[in-house]
C-alpha cells in the first residue's frame, strides 16, 4: 500500500516543533527486572484487555502517517518481544513505509531476529548495561548475559545494520565499564550509545549525583580511542567517530544536554494513552476513543490537542520538576 503522505499536514506544537516519530509500547510486561527500571516484585501488570490490539495500534499508526506525515515508528515496552506474535505486528505496520525500529533487551533475539527482519523491521536497538556476568545478573535480576550477547550477534547475522547497543550509565554502578563497552562496540561492529540515567525508575533511586554527564563519558573514551564529533542534526544522540576509522559511538545526554527543543516524538503507552513527552504528567485516553466508535477524525483531533499542550522541556534540573507517576517500562522507553 502506498500512503498518500502528500495529503498530510505537520503536527506542530506551539513552539513550532513538528512531530513525526511515534513510540509505541506494545506491553508493560518484561522478562527482566532491571534495578533502574522495575522493582523485583510487585509490578501491577495491565490485564490483557487493557492493551491495544494490533489492529488498534495499526489504526493509530496509520492516522499518524497518513494525516501527519510521521516517518518513524519505534516498538518498545516493557519488553516488546514478550508480546505474542510481535513479528505479525511488524508485518502489519511495514506497509506504512516508515522507518520501523525496535528497542529490546535482546534476550529473545536468537530465535526472533530473523523473523523480525523478514517481517520488515528496519532497525534494532539492544539494551545492555554490563559486560560482566555477575554485574549483569545483579542489574537485570536475571543471569542471562550470554543470551543477550548471542542476541546481539543474531541481530547482526539477520542483517540489521547498524545494530545499536544502548547502555544506561549510572555513576558508581557501571561507569567503570565505559571503555570496555567502547571496545566491545569496535570488536563486534555495533554502535554503542551511552544514555544518561533519568528520573523514571520505579524505585525512585535516581539522584542528580547518579547521572554521569555525557561529556565525562566522551572524555573517558577519547583518552583511549581518540574521537571526533559528527555534526548532530536533530538526532538526540551525539555521535562521535573513532579517528582510526573503526566505527562510531554515541551519547544521549537527556539530563545534562537536553534535546527537548528538537523533540519530534509522541508516545503511546501499552494501555492506549497518548503522551507528548516521556516526562508528561497528563495523557490522552485513545483506548476509550478507539473502543467507543471514535473516527479517524477524532483520533486526529486527539493528537492535535495532546501535542498542543506539550511543554517546552522536561525541566529535570529545575526545582519545579515533577516525576511522572509511571516508570519507563509502563510509558515505553
Ligand atoms: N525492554 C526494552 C529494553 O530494555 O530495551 C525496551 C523498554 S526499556 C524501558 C527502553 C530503554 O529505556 C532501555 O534502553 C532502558 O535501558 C532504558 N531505561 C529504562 N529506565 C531508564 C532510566 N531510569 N533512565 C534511563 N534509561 C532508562
Ligand atoms: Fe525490562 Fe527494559 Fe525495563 Fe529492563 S529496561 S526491566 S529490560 S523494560
Amino acid at each position: 500500500m502506498t500512503v498518500p503522505v502528500d495529503l498530510a499536514r505537520p503536527l506542530a506544537d506551539r513552539f513550532g516543533r513538528v512531530h513525526r516519530d511515534l513510540r509505541i509500547s506494545v506491553t508493560d510486561r518484561c522478562n527482566f527486572r532491571c534495578t533502574y527500571c522495575m522493582p523485583a516484585e510487585g509490578m501491577d501488570w495491565h490485564p490483557r484487555s487493557d492493551l491495544l490490539t494490533f489492529e488498534e495500534l495499526t489504526r493509530v499508526a496509520t492516522v499518524c502517517v497518513e494525516r501527519f506525515g510521521f516517518d518513524s515508528i519505534r516498538l518498545t515496552g516493557g519488553e516488546p518481544t514478550v508480546r505474542a506474535r510481535l513479528p505479525h505486528l511488524v508485518e502489519m505496520l511495514s506497509p506504512l513505509g516508515v522507518d520501523l525500529a525496535l528497542t529490546t533487551n535482546g534476550s529473545t533475539l536468537t530465535t526472533m531476529a530473523h523473523d523480525l527482519h523478514a517481517a520488515g523491521l528496519d532497525r534494532i536497538n539492544i539494551s545492555l548495561d554490563s559486560l560482566q556476568p555477575e554485574r549483569f545478573a545483579a542489574l537485570t535480576r536475571r543471569d542471562e548475559l550470554p543470551r543477550v550477547l548471542d542476541g546481539i550477534r543474531a541481530a547482526v547475522a539477520a542483517g540489521f545494520d547498524p545494530v545499536k547497543v544502548n547502555v544506561v550509565v549510572v555513576r558508581g554502578v557501571n561507569d567503570d565499564e565505559i571503555v570496555d563497552f567502547a571496545r566491545f562496540g569496535r570488536d563486534e561492529g555495533v554502535v554503542v550509545r551511552f544514555i544518561e540515567f533519568m528520573p523514571l525508575d520505579a524505585e525512585q533511586k535516581w539522584t542528580s549525583g547518579s547521572v554521569l554527564p555525557s561529556a565525562e563519558i566522551v572524555a573517558a573514551i577519547d583518552a583511549v580511542f581518540p574521537l571526533e564529533a559528527i555534526e548532530r542534526g536533530s538526532d538526540p544522540a551525539q555521535t562521535h567517530r573513532y579517528l582510526d576509522g573503526t566505527g562510531a559511538v554515541g551519547v544521549i545526554g537527556t539530563v545534562t544536554e537536553p534535546f527537548c527543543s528538537s523533540c519530534d516524538r509522541v508516545r503511546l503507552t501499552a494501555d492506549g494513552q497518548l503522551r507528548a513527552c516521556l516526562f508528561a504528567t497528563d495523557e490522552t485516553d485513545l483506548r476509550t476513543l478507539l473502543r467507543s466508535g471514535g473516527t479517524d477524525d477524532d483520533l486526529e483531533a486527539a493528537l492535535v490537542a495532546t501535542v498542543a499542550g506539550k511543554w517546552a522541556g522536561h525541566g529535570i534540573s529545575e526545582v519545579s520538576f515533577t516525576r511522572p507517576t509511571r516508570s519507563m517500562s509502563e510509558i515505553g522507553g
